[in-house]
């Protein structure tokens, strides 16, 4: 079975107001060396595994943080390392994620994660206006990021993604649509445009709380959303899902994993694998209290222990960077913690995320995967968004109306467990 992998950077320069990823301010050479080394190893663990050996590798994605802050011959040695102990597929989408505050435009550090397998970039870009981006806590200025464009497309790469931000404090919609016509200017191959998400625990939500972060209200959000769907759409761009639009032929493979919930291997720290397990896997965490180990067969309750074979689970490595390296330095597995996830909860999940493409989730692709039409399985729940508008059915598939497409959390909580 076909298997992807994610590997996190976890180092930035310093920390967006915004985010509450995974990642930290800074980073001493050293440091980053020993992490890098780390990698190589969990990588040499897991290459060695059934789940992995001899199976292919459809997707390769080096995210974080910020993949660009580490030295060219890290971020080369990592998706070399990740080409040499996995079956990465000949003509596998191999992305890394860019900074462009942290490419050195005369170096090599470019040339050298292409020359290393990278075929596609994504350079988180947010915004063209200067006061958005000081706002952000973002490092790269706009002419920064034409000039780490133009550095992509020097290396080798063709298959360059951008991301923008919406719903930004102190945005008009004249600046989102400036953003995006400056964006498509650049001639990317796709671009992620998402609205901001005000995180609890992040600076921006202490602003938020004091009343300090003016929002735009949400009428104009709503525009920057229509207006930049149609200026993309008017370009040649398919939106394909909620916040994603992509020429013809570049739709990222590597997210269609997560949004079909399909397998893959997260490595470094932090990072959340998805995986049947072949083989029990030491030091996988008791399964959290809302999805326990036992599932129901037949009417008979299995009791199945941490770790067992022939379940599927999710479970996430340690998560700071000294935590992970040390687990992985005394030969632990670096895992923290993970849960099992029994049929319901996997259907549960493939609607949530499969709600998300436009194209819905394929009636026979559910039935194929879990030999229950998805009428069986959510009919009256399927009918009653139907009947509010928010799904509708088209061409095999259950998907989102331009309502649902809005209000898309109402629809995924839907499916959520009971
Ligand atoms: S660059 Fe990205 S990962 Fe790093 S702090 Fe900013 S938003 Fe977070």
């Amino acid at each position: 079975m076909a298997v992807s992998l994610y590997i996190h950077i976890p180092y930035c320069v310093q920390k967006c107001g915004y985010c509450d990823f995974n990642s930290y301010a800074g980073s001493r050479p050293d440091e980053q060396e020993g992490y890098v080394r780390a990698l190589l190893r969990e990588m040499e663990r897991w290459a060695g595994r059934p789940e992995l050996a001899g199976q292919p590798v459809p997707t390769l994605f080096v995210g974080g943080g910020t993949p660009t802050m580490l030295e060219g011959r890290h971020l080369a040695a990592v998706i070399a390392g990740a080409r040499r102990l996995f079956a990465v597929a000949p003509g596998a989408e191999v992305t890394t994620e860019a900074n462009p505050g942290t490419i050195d435009f005369e170096g090599d550090k470019l040339k050298l994660a292409y020359e290393a397998g990278a075929n596609r970039i994504s350079f988180g870009v947010q915004a063209r206006q200067p006061h958005l981006l000081e706002r952000l806590g973002r490092i790269h200025t706009p002419d920064q990021v034409e000039k780490a464009v133009a550095a992509a497309r020097a290396a080798g790469f063709s298959n360059i993604n951008l991301d923008l931000m919406y719903g930004l404090p102190g945005q008009t919609p004249a600046e989102f649509r400036e953003t995006v016509d400056w964006a498509l200017g650049l001639g990317p191959t796709h671009i992620s445009a998402y609205s901001l998400i005000v995180e609890e625990g992040t600076p921006f939500y202490v602003d938020y709380d004091a009343g300090r972060l003016p929002l735009p209200p949400e009428e104009a959000e709503e525009e920057m959303f229509a207006e930049g769907k149609a200026m993309l759409e008017a370009a040649g761009f398919e939106h394909y899902e909620v916040s994603n639009f992509a020429r013809p032929g570049h739709r990222s493979r590597h997210n269609q994993v997560y949004w079909r919930n399909e397998p893959y291997l997260g490595l470094g720290c932090g990072a959340h694998s998805f995986l049947e397990l072949a083989a029990p896997l030491p030091n996988l965490g008791a399964p959290r209290p809302r999805l326990t180990a036992s599932r129901v067969q037949g009417g008979a309750a299995v009791e199945t222990a941490p770790g067992e074979p022939g379940q599927k689970y999710r479970f996430w490595n340690l998560k700071t960077p000294t935590a992970y390296r040390g687990a992985v330095e005394r030969s632990d597995w670096p895992v923290e913690a993970g849960e099992v996830i029994d049929r319901p909860g996997e259907m549960a999940e493939t609607m949530m995320l499969g709600l998300r493409l436009l194209e819905g989730v394929s009636e026979e692709r559910f039935l194929n995967r879990f030999g229950a039409t998805l009428d069986q399985v959510y009919g009256p729940k399927i009918e009653q968004l139907i009947v509010h508008n928010l799904l509708e059915r088209a061409d095999g598939h259950l998907r989102l109306t331009y309502r649902g497409l809005r209000l898309g959390n109402q629809v995924w909580q839907e499916f959520l467990q009971d």
